[in-house]
């Protein structure tokens, strides 16, 4: 998995603090960067990208050539 760009982040419900990623795929990828203190999923690791696939932050431009 390689990663094109930041998307930004965003607290999940669990507490842990994640980014938002593009990878070249063309998928978004959520990427643990801070683990909640009273997360419960264990798969949910400090640098880790999360099992769930990431909602695409929605583009105001979308360009159909
Ligand atoms: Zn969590």
């Amino acid at each position: 998995m390689r990663i094109l760009r930041g998307l930004g982040s965003r607290l999940l419900a669990c507490g842990c603090f994640v980014g938002v990623y593009e990878t070249y795929s063309g998928e978004t990828v959520e990427i643990v960067e801070e683990r909640g203190p009273r997360c419960t999923d264990l798969s949910h690791e400090d640098g880790r990208a999360t099992r769930k696939p990431a909602q695409p932050p929605r583009r105001s431009e979308q360009h159909v050539a």
